[in-house]
């Protein structure tokens, strides 16, 4: 593809690092404009510099997902510093592994629902207005294949992660007369810092017993999920809504 985003202003949450890094960058390669949002500024600041060093426009904004009001305010700076919001691509989350339900606190299930699945609630509450207006909007959401399979020790991730893709049919249902394609990409394991939280040392030999399992045998990297997410924003999938894609090496074939 070339210039396949062309002036398209897109706001990417969890930009800062991993996937949304990765999707930022190629996203800016194929002409769009945009905004990362997340909670670390030196990241967010990062990953802008590398979009401006190579010739692209973006820019970044502070924010908690997870709170209405950041969320909120995140549109607003996307539309006050590019005119208009066309893409939105839900990245930021984070992950618990080895937990035990029995031994689970009720602090521990709020955050991770609180940023994974309310906080793409947020983004999409906040983002619908724009995204009407544009005519043309795109909503992608990160879910992973948590949401569809069962992994043991990841019981809440699971079900924030389920939420996420039940969500996005439910906005592509009802938001298609709108000019609204949303979709999920359901992420197999994905070389970014979430590989390595919980996992028992050596992280290399924990990493490469996974990768066993999956049919195509390597790790996957933030660009591969970038790849899809480009597809998906890009009018190449413009008769494509409410799915949830599978970018997983096959390991939801086996
Ligand atoms: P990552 O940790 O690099 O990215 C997550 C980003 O979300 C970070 O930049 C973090 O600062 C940000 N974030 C966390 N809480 C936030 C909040 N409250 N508000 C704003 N930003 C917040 O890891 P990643 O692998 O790039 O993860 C991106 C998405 O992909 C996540 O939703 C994750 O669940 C999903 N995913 C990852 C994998 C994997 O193996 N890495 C697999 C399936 C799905």
């Amino acid at each position: 593809m070339n210039n396949a985003l062309k002036n398209r202003v897109v706001l990417i949450t969890g930009g800062g690092t991993g996937i949304g890094r990765a999707t930022a960058l190629r996203f800016a390669a194929e002409g769009a404009k945009i905004m990362v949002a997340g909670r670390r500024k030196e990241q967010l600041e990062n990953t802008v510099e590398l979009i401006k060093q190579s010739g692209g426009e973006a820019d970044y904004f502070i924010a908690d997902v997870s709170k209405w009001d950041d969320s909120k305010k995140m549109v607003e700076a996307t539309v006050k510093k590019f005119g208009s919001l066309d893409t939105l691509v839900t990245c930021a989350g984070i992950v618990r592994r080895a937990e035990k339900i029995e031994e689970t606190t009720e602090e521990q299930w709020d955050q991770q629902l609180n940023i994974n699945l309310k906080g793409v609630y947020s983004t999409v509450h906040a983002g619908l207005p724009e995204l009407i207006k544009s005519r043309h909007g795109v909503i992608i959401s990160i879910s992973s294949t948590a949401a569809s399979f069962g992994i043991p020790g990841m019981a809440t991730y699971s079900a924030s992660k389920g939420g996420v893709s039940a969500l996005i049919r439910s906005v592509a249902l009802q938001y298609a007369s709108d000019g609204i394609r949303a979709n999920a990409i359901s992420p197999g394991l994905i070389n970014t810092e979430m590989a390595y939280i919980d996992r028992p040392e050596p992280h290399d030999k924990a990493i490469s017993n996974i990768i066993e399992g999956y049919p195509i045998k390597r790790i996957g990297t933030p660009e591969d999920i970038a790849n899809a997410a480009l597809f998906l924003a890009s009018d190449q999938s413009s008769w494509i809504t409410g799915q949830d894609i599978f970018v997983d090496g096959g390991f939801s074939i086996k």
